[in-house]
């Protein structure tokens, strides 16, 4: 999920990956490292933390050598240590791997590999990529590469070299960007232009199930199977800070874009299809204990504590489970009833969310099990409790999160299906729900491709002082997240409601300078929220509606409409949440405001 680059050339290779480093650092990693071979021998120095303070730490006489590989590494498998740092390399210290991604099958090959003798010295998925590209080498490292990628499952981009070939750089890549940079006597691989831009603007994408074969010289571009591919060198003429963005004006909109893969991370090896259910190996509760549970607690601040109403929303229906949401700044003060048949689970992006870690530290005092759902390997959260899943939405820049929100969201709904089918939940639900989620991120895509239209209909709306989000069952806390989006990058005053609430209080506030977006689905309360709306247009309210695909009821009663996709009623926030992302983004854009860093706002906020 982070950064690879790789030299080849007549150039001093350390000198320039180190440099190409520096150029990846504002994607966010937590460890850093490099491999070449000197003198036949393989050389590895890494370690976590700051590249700067790797950098000091090398001192002035660096390895030297022609060909090079290093990696700013984002955990996704093992805590963020000098030892689970990149690159990894197998037992003979001949050959050194550098990978982002996520090995699912990692358990499985791991066992293989350890019968036929190997053994790891890191948690990591990678260094079994190490073990089995040397378990298979024969005579050369792209036959042994693609060999060993051949029983790989996940996602990857990765580069290897081994001192047998001490002038070549093997790549590869499946779900991770990588691209080739294409210089004068000198070659590149890097997951992404800013590293190569100092060198060349010639880069060569590769595409999934592609490797690449770097020499000074040249470069080939096989697939598994040995077959050549050709393909075309692209001129870069993006500016370095666009190619940081990945093409994209600001990062909060990449992160956007980046939700169908994020989300197929977050579910990448959890799924079990033909029992309807997911393995959740990571909670560390056997089947017997995880039904010992009588209530779920969920405790998180901000956007986290609207996916967890979304998660309570799922527990409750399908596992029919009794769950509370808890804000942790409120939950830690006010002497909860928790025992140890309570199960609280602690929901952050950054794992360091100062009153979640509080509240998680007080549900553990109090006997509860706790589990984290959070985004990054080796946070606090991850470390203090007894157990969970990482959402591996990969880092998350923008301060206003977005892809977190649905990966959590995912996550949540992994953990109704591990719950359900211990309980209430058959296994034709269980499928049914597997196979929604699994069809989720081409329908995530399908949404974001028409952002035109949510870009047009912002325009509509850019110039209002306030602004009303109601949404009904799942799509209550989805109303919520909009009006929080909005707040926190626009600064426009809005509020989210459960939608018949509103006749409650706010219906006052109604008029034609009022606009009200609707997110209203076609699920079990649509014709409910119907007559909110049309509660609202008789009050000369404006309104913009989310709806399914289809639906020309609201389509005649709204302002403006935008559709998606039909899923399950338990998963429609994860695709109605994407045009109020996409409106509070484009509302912000055109009024100035610094989307990416909203004032007053931090990232991971580690204060109470
Ligand atoms: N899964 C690998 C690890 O945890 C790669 C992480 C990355 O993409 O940086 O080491």
């Amino acid at each position: 999920m982070c950064g690879i680059i790789g030299y080849v050339g007549s150039g001093d290779a350390v000198p320039l990956v180190l440099e190409g480093l520096k150029r990846l650092e504002y994607r966010g990693y937590d460890s850093a490292g490099f491999a070449l071979v000197e003198d036949g021998q393989l050389v590895v120095e890494k370690s976590a933390g700051r590249l700067s303070e790797f950098m000091a730490s090398l001192g002035d006489s660096l390895p030297s050598g022609r060909a090079a590989i290093a990696h700013t590494r984002w955990a996704t498998h093992g805590a963020p240590t000098d030892n689970n740092a990149h690159p990894h390399t197998d037992c003979t210290g001949r050959i050194a791997v550098i990978h982002n991604g996520i090995i699912e099958n990692v358990a499985v090959l791991r066992a293989t590999l350890a019968k036929h003798g190997h053994s790891f010295r890191s948690d990591t998925d990678t260094e079994v990529l190490a073990h089995l590209i040397e378990h298979l080498y024969e005579d050369s490292l792209q036959g042994a590469v693609a060999a060993a990628l051949k029983q790989v499952e996940g996602a990857y981009g990765l580069a290897v070299i081994c001192t047998y070939e001490p002038h070549t750089i093997v790549a590869a890549k499946q779900g991770s960007p990588l691209l080739l940079g294409v210089g004068d006597g000198e070659n590149f691989v890097a997951s992404d232009a800013a590293a190569v831009l100092q060198h060349t603007r010639s880069v060569v994408y590769l595409d999934d199930g592609e490797m690449a074969v770097l020499t000074k010289d040249g470069y080939q571009i096989p697939d598994l199977d040995t077959t050549r591919v050709a393909k075309a060198v692209s001129p870069v003429d993006w500016d370095l800070a666009t190619i940081e963005r990945g093409g994209y004006p600001h990062f909060m909109l990449k992160e956007i874009m980046e939700q169908p893969v994020s989300i197929c991370n977050t579910l990448r090896g959890h799924l079990l299809p033909e029992d309807g259910n997911a393995r959740l190996s990571g909670i560390n509760l056997s089947d017997a204990e995880l039904l010992e549970f009588d209530r779920v607690v969920l405790i998180a601040c901000g956007t986290s504590w609207h996916a967890a109403l979304i998660g309570e929303y799922m527990l409750e229906e399908l596992a029919r489970v009794p769950v509370e949401v808890e804000y942790a700044s409120e939950f830690r003060y006010r002497n909860p009833i928790i025992d140890d048949r309570t199960l609280v689970v602690g929901i952050s992006q950054s794992g360091e969310t100062a009153d979640t870690l509080a509240a998680v530290r007080e549900a553990k005092k109090k006997g509860a099990w706790t589990l984290g759902i959070v985004n990054v390997v080796g946070s606090s959260i991850a470390r203090e409790v007894d157990g969970g899943t990482y959402i591996h939405a990969g880092p998350e820049i923008g301060v206003a999160s977005t892809k977190a929100f649905t990966c959590q969201v995912t996550a949540l709904a992994l953990l109704t299906l591990r719950l359900g089918r211990q309980r209430a939940l058959s296994v034709l639900q269980g499928r049914e729900i597997v196979e929604a989620l699994n069809a989720l991120p081409e329908q995530v895509k399908a949404v974001l491709a028409k952002a035109n239209e949510i870009e047009r209909i912002a325009e509509q709306y850019v110039r209002a002082p306030n602004a009303l989000y109601l949404g009904r069952g799942y799509n209550f806390p989805v109303a919520l997240e909009g009006a929080l989006k909005l707040k926190e990058i626009s600064y426009i005053h809005a509020e989210g409601y459960p939608a018949a609430e509103m006749k409650h209080g706010p219906i006052a506030l109604i008029d034609g300078m009022m606009p009200v977006v609707f997110v209203a689905p076609q699920d079990g309360v649509y014709p409910k929220i119907v007559s909110n709306l049309e509660e609202v247009k008789a009050r000369g309210g404006r309104v913009f509606a989310v709806v399914t695909d289809g639906d020309d009821q609201i389509a005649r009663l709204a302002d403006h409409v935008f559709t998606i996709p039909k899923t399950l009623d338990s998963l429609t926030p994860l695709l109605s949440v994407l045009p109020l992302q996409l409106f509070a983004y484009y509302i912000a854009v055109r009024r100035g405001c610094n989307v990416d860093q909203p004032r007053n706002l931090a990232k991971a906020v580690t204060v109470e």
